[in-house]
């Protein structure tokens, strides 16, 4: 039996509480730095989950939430709109390519999936079609509610609810040199059940939780354009690719294609407050709208398009638009590849690989696998020198603010060089 709640009545997410009794109690951000409440400082390497962009407690997206904060704190979004929410909207479609008409909030990843399936299914029933499957990429991750669990990998996330979550088809992950095997089946999948397949959801080029695998821009079109030849809505999950991470704004444009409905969080707010937005194409809004009041599309929650949310957000867009930061992105992912080169040299490791601002290989292990030991040993060897990484089994990433310092990704690569001396 556990004594924790003494401590905390704390139940913290993907955290065995048996193995990682204490928790590290952070007091401030700056920049691409964390302070403990007892005065250490960590590189944040995985931008707090990932959201991080433009480093912690950016004083442009400060001042946008205090300014917000004083003059509209929250409104029902249903029937009622205000500035903040109009910017972020008319923002994202000058950002995203053509095709990406209209913009529905919501207020994390997973519900933005969430509304992107709602929005593919209320698509093909509202103009009469019985199309419902929903084809899948092997190895994906969409988010941790029974809709986005059933749509992503199945396994050791979500064992205990497999009775709940509804069945998909899955496509195997296009690895190099087995892209055809993918494109294939995807493509036979499709013709078998011509009138029954609604969408296919991807993460673009790179599935993130799943252990940071890449695919080609090249997989990517090809994959579009089986779906557009067979009018099977395509869905994209930006939700960790976007706003830079992949050395472009988002994924989909390395390979020039307009996904019908496309998913955006993280990056959205630059790290500063939960917000999302799924935008598609306008065909899909116009099957939902109508005299007909049973078309409405019925999805809300209590916060969507937070108008502090979306003063951070739109700051944050007018940050990408008047601000170099497409060359930090590309700085940095310059120097991951140098020092990805110099590490490929050390044979305790494989799979280097790099998309973007994403950095990430495996450490050769025997005993491999999500649940192995090495990834706890590796993340607490990590922070007593100064890092807050989060390895995914075997597979060490690095997703760090735009704002590092180069000394900084020195210290970074350094330590998980002195990492694979002193833990083998
Ligand atoms: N989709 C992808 C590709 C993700 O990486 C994540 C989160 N890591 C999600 C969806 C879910 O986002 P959230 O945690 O904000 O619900």
């Amino acid at each position: 039996m556990s004594d924790i709640k003494k401590k905390s009545p704390i139940w913290h997410p993907f955290t065995q509480h048996a193995l990682f009794p204490e928790m590290t109690h952070i007091a401030r951000g700056d920049g691409a730095y964390l302070y403990t409440k007892d005065g250490h400082r960590l590189i944040d390497g995985i931008s707090s989950w990932w959201v991080v962009t433009h480093g912690h407690c950016h004083p442009r997206l400060q001042a946008a939430a205090k300014a917000q904060m004083e003059k509209l704190d929250q409104v029902i979004f249903a029937g009622y709109t205000h500035d903040p929410a109009e910017e972020v909207a008319r923002g994202m479609v000058d950002l995203t390519p053509d095709g990406l008409d209209y913009v529905f909030f919501s207020d994390s990843g997973s519900t933005s999936v969430e509304v992107a399936l709602k929005m593919a299914l209320g698509y093909w029933y509202h103009i009469g079609s019985k199309r419902s499957k929903i084809l899948v990429m092997e190895n994906s991750y969409h988010g941790d509610t029974i809709g986005t669990m059933s749509v992503g990998e199945r396994g050791v996330y979500n064992n205990p609810y497999n009775s709940l979550l509804f069945t998909v088809d899955c496509l195997p992950f296009p690895a190099k040199g087995a892209e055809q095997e993918t494109l294939d089946q995807l493509e036979a999948k499709i013709k078998a059940d011509p009138d029954g397949v609604a969408a296919f959801i991807v993460e673009p080029l790179i599935q993130g939780a799943g252990g940071m695998m890449m695919y080609s821009a090249e997989t990517l079109r090809e994959m579009h354009r089986i779906c557009q030849e067979h009018d099977v809505l395509f869905i994209a999950d930006e939700v960790m690719t976007g706003w830079g991470r992949t050395g472009t704004l988002f994924a989909c444009e390395q390979a020039g294609i307009v996904p019908d409905i496309a998913c955006y969080s993280k990056g959205i707010t630059g790290g500063f407050l939960p917000l999302a937005v799924t935008m598609c194409h306008e065909r899909i809004f116009n099957a939902h709208y109508s005299e007909d009041r049973s078309k409405t599309f019925f999805h809300s929650s209590s916060y969507t398009a937070n108008p502090i949310a979306c003063a951070v957000a739109a700051e944050n867009i007018r940050m990408w638009q008047d601000e170099p930061v497409m060359e930090r992105v590309s700085r940095l992912a310059s120097s991951h590849a140098n020092w990805l080169e110099a590490l490929a040299r050390d044979d305790r490791v494989e799979n280097l690989r790099q998309c973007g601002t994403i950095a990430a290989f495996d450490i050769k292990v025997t005993d491999g696998g999500y649940l192995s030991d090495i990834a706890p040993r590796l993340y607490r060897y990590f922070q007593e020198n100064g890092i807050l990484l989060r390895p995914l089994g075997n597979t060490v990433y690095l997703m760090t603010p735009y704002c590092l310092s180069d000394d900084d990704l020195s210290h970074l690569y350094g330590t998980i060089g002195r990492a694979l001396d002193d833990l083998s």
